[in-house]
């Protein structure tokens, strides 16, 4: 079938706009309509070569859309169902089995092989030269997609495909932090670094626990008037201040729990320095490859805990389900963080989410 991709061509090349061919859905995959699709700081760094995702091929995964056709063997969506397209996993590892499909054994060629778990790939350009699909189990930057069955959410037909897909990837990544693995205690205190879409998401979703202190640290004031709005009790400008001795300030001693989203190495050290004993540090941004982190050896070992979070933990299913409807009730108004582009101006999106003029841009499909 012939569809319209987001083709990168090479590392650091553009995303241009062109025509190919996309495999039927095979067992357990479903052909899926993309109605709409998020922008996600992954797909910038794997483009500029920190994912290992092979070239040229199709990036993209905070899809929506509508199911078209299923592959043999499918039985829990039906053609016409509504979905967000989620986190890829093989169903039969050690942690899929315990439940954790977030940290899949196969996670990495899942999100970033290029390829289906038997070698092939579902794209090809008009001359037949193959384009690695299957990014994060979609390769959403296109008008269809074939995508493994497993990870689908079905959502409820009324509601706007247009804003859902992101509830996949950064959203889940921040809430989920906070509500499946953090989970803040009544009284206690939680610090986030960063507040882009991530951050703002884990803000959100704190704004729903018992945490009576939720403190905000970026070095835009723009983003720290956000999360005010969005629940954030007290916000630290990072600029030209120290962030961990203010934390203590607010907090009278360090906070109970920090939330790092940057992924830029010094403020895993902040973040790793605002929690003290018993104080659990999380760390959620993407680093470039091969980053390091450094730790003070004695205060880390009072019982303190550095953890990564993929994805915001625990299913999709359940995660996502619970954000829409938390979202329907006003608690989680993460439609506020969205901004729509076309499709054919993807390279705009892109360098507004870079400037950081917009929070998390949203690619329509038609
Ligand atoms: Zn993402
Ligand atoms: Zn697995």
């Amino acid at each position: 079938m012939k569809i319209t991709a987001a083709v990168v061509d090479e590392l650091h090349g553009s995303f241009g706009l062109r025509d190919v061919l996309l495999d039927e859905p095979r067992p357990g995959e479903v052909l899926v309509r993309v109605a709409a699709t998020g922008i996600c700081h992954t797909d910038s760094i794997t483009r500029h070569g920190d994912l290992p995702f092979p070239l040229p091929g199709v990036l993209g995964h905070e899809g929506a859309g509508v199911v078209e056709a299923l592959g043999p063997g499918v039985d829990h969506v039906q053609v016409g169902d509504h979905v967000v397209l989620g986190w890829p996993w093989c169903g039969a590892c050690r942690n899929c089995l315990d439940g954790q499909p977030r940290y899949c054994l196969r996670l990495t060629d899942l999100l970033v092989g290029g390829r289906r778990p038997d070698g092939s790939t579902a794209l090809r350009d008009l001359d037949g030269t193959p384009l690695s699909s299957h990014f994060f189990g979609q390769s959403s930057f296109a008008t269809r997609a074939v995508v493994p069955a497993r990870g689908l959410v079905p959502v409820a037909p009324d509601l706007p495909l247009d804003l859902l897909g992101p509830l996949a990837c950064g959203l889940s990544t921040g809430a989920g932090a906070v509500l499946n693995v953090l989970r803040p205690h009544a009284g206690s205190a939680l610090v986030v670094y960063g507040a882009g879409s991530v951050g703002l998401a884990a803000i959100m979703a704190a704004r729903n626990t018992g945490a009576t202190r939720v403190i905000a640290v970026d070095r835009h004031a723009s983003r720290l008037s956000l999360a005010s709005r969005f629940g954030a009790t007290d916000t630290i400008e990072a600029t030209g201040t120290d962030p961990v001795a203010a934390v203590h300030e607010i907090c009278g001693g360090p906070a109970d729990f920090s939330l790092e989203c940057t992924g830029v190495v010094a403020v895993c050290r902040q973040a790793a320095d605002s929690v003290g004993m018993r104080g659990v540090c999380a760390l959620v941004g993407g680093a470039p490859a091969g980053a390091t982190i450094e730790l003070d050896h004695l205060s880390t070992l009072w019982g303190k805990r550095i953890i990564g979070i993929l994805g915001g933990e625990g299913r999709s299913i359940p995660l996502i389900t619970t954000l829409i409807e938390l979202h329907r009730q006003g608690r989680f108004p993460f439609d506020e963080l969205v901004t729509h582009f076309p499709f054919e101006r993807i390279e705009e999106a892109f360098a507004a989410a870079h400037s950081g003029a917009v929070l998390k841009p949203v690619l329509r499909m038609s």
